[in-house]
């Protein structure tokens, strides 16, 4: 039966394509009410984080720890059986959830080598100039600001590009989103 739903479709500047709405993740706290990248490309942007801020995320986890042991200490004491019995129960219940976690977790460390640099190194080598319309682009403006800066793979990651210095450039955010119809080869860079 034909459905009379319209399809919204919505662009993921990482992937330069437009998707359905259920390939995007909800989010109240933007105006379409969707988050700016698709599910997938959100996946490989969140181990890009992960693998480019190990070193604070393990300080930050390391802090929360030790500040929470005594808490921590506390609270196991007090819930020892119960929680042998849920961790059994758990495993037991999610065997394959936990199995499929296990292996995701493997297969994290073998995925393709990411250089480690921050935004702001790309951004300063191009000299806060946008690469895409060549204008400056205004370091204090901050996203969703269409004119905030915005790091781009000029070859998408979902095309095989790979998260490297040479691969990435600054642009304006909306020169991101307008990139959508352009190929690499249209883009001019300046460096
Ligand atoms: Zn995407
Ligand atoms: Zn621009």
């Amino acid at each position: 039966m034909a459905s009379e739903k319209h399809t919204i479709l919505i662009y993921c500047p990482c992937c330069k394509q437009e998707k359905e709405a259920s390939a995007f993740h909800k989010d109240r706290r933007s105006a379409t009410g969707y988050q700016c990248y698709c599910i997938t490309c959100h996946k490989v942007m969140r181990d890009i984080y992960r693998n480019t801020h190990r070193i604070e995320i393990r300080d930050q986890s390391k802090t929360y720890y030790v500040m929470h042991r005594e808490e921590r200490h506390i609270y196991y004491e007090e819930h020892r059986d119960q929680k042998k019995a849920y961790d059994k129960e758990y495993s037991l219940r999610e065997h394959e959830k936990v199995k499929a976690k296990d292996k995701a977790k493997r297969a994290r460390k073998y995925t393709a080598t990411v250089e480690r640099f921050n935004d702001i190194e790309i951004f300063t080598r191009d000299k806060w100039i946008c690469q895409l319309c060549h204008r400056k682009v205004n370091r204090r403006l901050k996203y969703p600001h269409p004119l905030s800066p915005s790091l781009d793979h000029i070859i998408p990651l979902s095309k095989g590009g790979v998260h490297s210095r040479q691969n990435c450039c600054l642009v304006h955010l909306q020169c991101n989103n307008r990139k959508q119809n352009r190929s690499v080869s249209q883009q001019t860079r300046l460096f």
